[in-house]
Parts: C-alpha cells; structure tokens; sequence
C-alpha cells in the first residue's frame, strides 16, 4: 500500500489522479491533498477518499471545512503545501499544482525522502538544478507524469543512459497548429482553449496553442535526464499516438505508444515499476488509426519553443526570468487583457531585460520570479 501526498487535486491532473487511487483502494492511500479555490470539488474528494489532511489557496476557506468536517486537518497557503507534500505518513508525492507555487513543497519533500511523481513542469524549469541536486542528495527517484518524459523514461528501461544519441519529443502542435502568424492575430481565448488530442487545464492549453509547453518540456527532459540541448528535438505529431522517442547510438529507436489519455503516464509513476491494469482505458488500434504523421517543427512559426531553447542554453535565472513571465502573460491573456501575440512579445522583452544569473539559489529564484510577475504586470498598465 503506497500512501499518497497529492497537491493540486482539483484540477485536470488531480482529478485523474483521484480516479486512478479511486479505483485502486487496494493499493493507494490518499493521506493528504491540496486544492486551490474549488472548495465544491474539494468536498468531493474528501467525501471520497477521507484523507488526514487538506491544504486550500485562502484560509476563510480553511476555517468553512475545519466546521464541516471537524475529524480532518485543515491548513492553506504556501506553507500549506509544504503541509502536505511533508505529510508524516505518505512516501509519495504527486506535485500535479499549477506553475512555480509548487517549488518549494517539492524541495521539503525531497529532503524527507519522499518519492517525487512530478507533473507539475514549472518546478523543473525554474529551479532544476536545485530540484535534481536536493534529489541526489536525499537519494529520491523523480518519477514524470507529462506524458512524453513518461513516454522517454518507459523507452530508457534496462537501457544504458550513456548510449542515447538523442531524445524525440512529439508535440501536437496545439489548437493552432495549421494557422500562419499572420492568422494568429485574431485568434480568441476560445478558439485557443480548444485543444484538437488533449483535455488539459487552460494554463498548458494556452502553452500548447504558443508551443512554449513543448518549449518548456525541452527542459524539462534536460533536467530530468540530464541530457544537452544538442541532443533533445521535437518533431511535429498531430495525433499524439506516439508519445515520445528515444534514438540510441546504433541507430535504434524506441518509443511508447498509446492513446491519448495522461491516467497512463499519471498511474505509472505511481504504480512503477509495475504496471496496473488501467479500468476504463481505450486500447490502440492502429489498424483503425491508418496513418501517422510527422513534421519538422518552424522556429520562426513557434518562436516561443525557440525562446525557450535559448533560455535552456542559457541557463541560470534567465528560466525562472521566461518561466514567470509565460505564467504571468497566460494569465492576462485568459482575462482578454493581452493578444495571443503578445504572450511570446512580452516573454521575450523579459528575456532581453534579463541580467542572467548562473546557479540562482532558491531565494534568487523566487525573487526573480515575483519581480518578473510585476513586470509583466506593469507592461498592460
Ligand atoms: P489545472 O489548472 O487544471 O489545475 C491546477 C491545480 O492547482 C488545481 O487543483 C488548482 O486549484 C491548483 N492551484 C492553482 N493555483 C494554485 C495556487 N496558487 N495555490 C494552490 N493551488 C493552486 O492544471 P493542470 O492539471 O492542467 O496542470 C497541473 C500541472 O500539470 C501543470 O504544471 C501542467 O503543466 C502539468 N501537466 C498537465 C497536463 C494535463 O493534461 N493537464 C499534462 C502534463 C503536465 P483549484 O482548481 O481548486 O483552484
Ligand atoms: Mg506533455
């Protein structure tokens, strides 16, 4: 029996996760979780799966279900994230909370030698290095969620690191894919919540339509499997049948496949090493599939996935600098204040602005980040 931490509970990746521990109480435990502002969904869950404890965004909320359900543990905010990732009793962690905000409840988790299932990608952009270096230290496997690095890590089974000539990740290429730049002027915030192969949160859908998801999973596999920028591509694969590749240096190539549906990479990293039968899971069917296709990806096209492999090159704060100003210029696009456009513009002024500081540490990188926020800010004023 695996007992669980979960933050972000509520949203596209904790709710699948919830259903994955749901329908495999023989296994998992929930003993903590913590969700953000969706305290009707929050309920649910505890109504479910009866964890020790909850951490919500605001404390008014808090103190509403501290009330209701006086046998539970109630707590909010930063520190209650770190809560419940720290929790006692659980040895896994699945960071599936939205952007940077999950830094630090990784690091506290890491250091009391739990298992990491990491979704949450912000993390490993901001601050990978600290991330992988607390992870050595305290000897805790870093476990992927995002279906391609899972796709990678399930192709790297039994093999030797040191023989990979390079990674393939795939990439959809989002809701807007077949559009030039010219057309992308007038693109809405709905015509860019609708992702053609993905149901996800509306954050990663926007990153997906930029193509800075895929930017910000080029990184995400460097630090995850410590491989250069040379060696780690994307190639274009509008039916995201074929999750990711990995090329050795005899020439082979392997890869995992399967339909679209992130409760395989999410119930992997749990269950790992073993392998779950997953209850309601559509098998492929290639046969009825026909055709795959493949493209290589424009640069100038989707000049966000370019943006994002220099600041990779770069590395130093110049990530945290990228990461916070995508985060903070997805939000103001959601609220119809920016264009889709000016996403990528204003990543980049920030990025041009950047003083870089290599191997930031973490009170380096939170302050970039919260400066980088109020620049970007300041940009609509
Ligand atoms: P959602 O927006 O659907 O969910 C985000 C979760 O985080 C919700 O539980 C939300 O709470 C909570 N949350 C948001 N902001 C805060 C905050 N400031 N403090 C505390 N909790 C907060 O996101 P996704 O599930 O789509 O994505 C989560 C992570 O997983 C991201 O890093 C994303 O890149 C990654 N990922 C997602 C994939 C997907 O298919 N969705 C695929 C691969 C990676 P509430 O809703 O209650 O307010
Ligand atoms: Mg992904």
């Amino acid at each position: 029996m695996k007992k669980i931490s979960l933050l972000g509970a509520t949203g596209s990746i904790g709710i699948q996760t919830v259903d994955i521990l749901r329908n495999n109480l023989d296994c998992f435990k929930l003993v903590a979780l913590s969700s953000g502002k969706n305290i009707e969904k929050t309920r649910e869950i505890i109504n479910d799966l009866q964890p020790e404890l909850v951490s919500v965004q605001q404390e008014q909320d808090a103190l509403q279900l501290q009330k209701e359900y006086p046998h539970i543990q109630f707590t909010f905010g930063t520190k209650g994230l770190v809560e419940v990732a720290t929790h006692p009793d659980s040895t896994v962690l699945v960071n599936a909370v939205l952007g940077s905000v999950g830094l630090e409840s990784t690091l506290a988790a890491i250091r009391m030698g739990k298992t990491i299932a990491i979704a949450n990608k912000e993390t490993l952009v901001t601050a990978g290095h600290l991330v992988m270096a607390e992870a050595r230290k305290y000897n805790v496997a870093i476990l992927p969620v995002d279906s391609e690095h899972s796709a990678i890590f399930q192709s790297m089974n039994g093999e030797n690191p040191k023989q990979i000539e390079r990674l393939i990740l795939t990439a959809s290429g989002g809701s807007f894919r077949d559009k030039t730049r010219e057309q992308l002027k007038g693109v809405t915030v709905k015509d860019a919540l609708n992702h053609p192969n993905w149901s996800m949160g509306a954050k990663i859908t926007i990153d997906s339509a930029t193509m800075m998801n895929k930017g910000l999973e080029v990184i995400e596999a460097h630090v995850l499997f410590n491989m250069p920028f040379e060696k780690i591509d994307v190639l274009l694969h509008k039916e995201s049948i074929i999750h990711s590749l990995v090329e050795y240096h005899d020439t082979s190539v392997i890869a995992q496949l399967g339909t679209p549906d992130m409760r395989v990479p999410i119930q992997y990293a749990l269950s790992y090493p073993d392998r779950l039968p997953l209850v309601g899971g559509n098998r492929l069917n290639l046969a009825q599939i026909g055709q795959l296709h493949f493209k290589e990806v424009d640069f100038d096209r989707f000049r966000a996935l370019k943006l994002a492999y220099d600041a990779g090159r770069a590395g130093g704060s110049i990530l945290t600098a990228m990461n916070a100003a995508n985060e903070a210029a997805v939000a103001l696009f959601l609220e119809e204040k920016i264009t889709f456009l000016q996403i990528e513009e204003m990543i980049e002024q920030v990025m041009n602005d950047h003083q870089n500081i290599l191997m930031p540490d973490l009170e380096t990188i939170l302050h970039v980040d919260s400066e980088t926020r109020k620049t970007v800010a300041s940009m609509v004023k």
